[in-house]
């Protein structure tokens, strides 16, 4: 069975024939391939075709595909057994390197997903404050529940109404929207809806319009505009975490959030994410306090086990300088292939996280990266993938490079982008 007909069958019995929408290429519009097994920086169709994968798992496997000590731990956990609905010290002993991380984090809820961290965040939020409204800013993605499904990026970026169906006008109102890096547009939000805003939530680095960092003193003029309002800042670090440095980007901008949600990175590949903060925010979740909020399959071992045994590997290998030296090999070399054939382009990167962007103008914030040439941007997916090279199948997405990445595996990418780029 070759990948077509796999995606022909699998939209019979699966709405779009895929389980999260970004998957099924359709910005790109092609049909998407079908992915027997990965290993290292790799993975393979069911074809037998192989590709350079920079979408890992769209940020999760920053060791790669199949790590063997990742591996092995969720191999002998599963000997142990899968979940039991009951605590396990493999549980305390993540929690506490996530609480001894980041300044932060006090204490930490484990969930299975960055969707539920936002959602949790968001919940305790209001009750700590007593408020409805949250501030969100345009572009950044924070998962699929109802309140974030405001001009979202990521997946949802591709659908054309600013809301989603389904979603209640009625909650959608307490979402407020500011633009990305434009800090007066916060504090207009934060004057029209004064006293009434729970939080700000932020993508401090966005990553789901495409990676756009934050300008200077952006996240510190909104901490400061948060603590003025009496408001709680919470920073989605679901795909930061753990990316940028053993920390998030609160660790590199030194700016302390009252809430951080991570995800991606911190389940190693397996479904698990965090939300974390103040012990007096964080007690008021039950069984301690009365904000509600549970999960069958929360912290279960397996995921337990490959979160942790990941987050030990990036704490004890020098992983993030190899990280960026590749990275910025990456850069250097895509921006180089794109001069030399007149085509604009524009690399928003900071450490192993970058997207390219074919504009000459710089990129800041959601309308900027939405104004990027998306056709541009398909004929060269198109094109690197026939050349072995698995990018993201969205303009609107980030790269991922993972420590399995070698220099050989940056140098193929960069003579398959040479080639593609000449013809386009
Ligand atoms: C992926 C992502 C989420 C949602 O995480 P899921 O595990 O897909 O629910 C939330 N926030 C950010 C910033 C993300 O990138």
């Amino acid at each position: 069975m070759n990948s077509q007909k796999a995606f022909k069958k699998a939209q019979r019995f699966i709405p779009g024939g895929v389980n999260s929408p970004v998957r099924a290429f359709g910005s790109v519009k092609m049909s998407p391939i079908f992915i027997a097994k990965g290993n290292g920086s790799k993975i393979y169709d069911i074809n037998g075709n192989e590709y350079i994968d920079y979408v890992c798992s769209w940020g999760p496997l920053i060791l790669g595909h199949a790590h063997p000590k990742i591996t092995s731990a969720v191999i002998s956990a599963a000997k142990k057994g899968t979940s039991f609905g009951a605590p396990t010290v493999a549980e305390t002993e993540l929690a506490e390197i996530i609480c001894g991380t980041f300044d932060s984090i006090d204490k930490v809820r484990l969930v299975s997903s960055g969707t539920e961290a936002v959602m949790t965040a968001v919940r305790l939020a209001r009750a700590f404050t007593g408020r409805k409204y949250i501030l969100k800013i345009a572009g950044c993605y924070h998962g699929h529940s109802d309140s974030m499904l405001v001009s979202a990026g990521s997946g949802s970026a591709l659908y054309s109404k600013p809301l989603c169906p389904g979603v209640p006008d009625e909650l959608s109102k307490l979402t407020v929207i500011a633009d990305y890096n434009n800090i007066d547009s916060a504090a207009k939000s934060f004057e029209k809806y004064k006293g009434k805003i729970a939080a700000c939530i932020i993508e401090p680095v966005a990553a789901n319009m495409g990676v756009v960092l934050p300008k200077n003193g952006y996240l510190a003029n909104l901490r400061k505009l948060c603590s003025q309002n009496k408001s709680l800042l919470i920073f989605d670090e679901v795909i930061t975490g753990f990316r940028l440095c053993f920390g998030g980007a609160q660790t590199i901008f030194k700016i302390q959030p009252d809430i951080t949600c991570l995800g991606k990175i911190v389940g190693g590949g397996l479904p698990c994410a965090a939300v974390g903060g103040r012990k007096e925010i964080m007690d008021m979740l039950a069984p301690c306090g009365n904000v509600y909020q549970a999960g069958t399959l929360s912290g279960n071992p397996l995921a337990t086990a490959a979160a942790t045994a990941t987050l030990k590997i990036l704490k004890n290998e020098k992983i993030y300088a190899k990280l960026e030296e590749n990275a910025k090999m990456l850069e250097a070399g895509l921006l180089l292939a794109a001069k030399n054939n007149n085509i604009p382009m524009i690399i928003n990167r900071i450490g192993s996280l970058m997207s390219c962007f074919f504009t000459k103008l710089s990129v800041e914030n959601f309308s900027d990266a939405k104004s990027a040439d998306a056709n541009l941007f398909k004929a060269f997916f198109a094109g690197m993938l026939k050349n072995g090279i698995y990018l993201a199948p969205s303009p609107l997405e980030a790269m991922f490079i993972s420590a399995a990445h070698s220099k050989k595996d940056i140098a193929k990418t960069l003579f398959a982008a040479q080639n593609v780029l000449t013809r386009l």
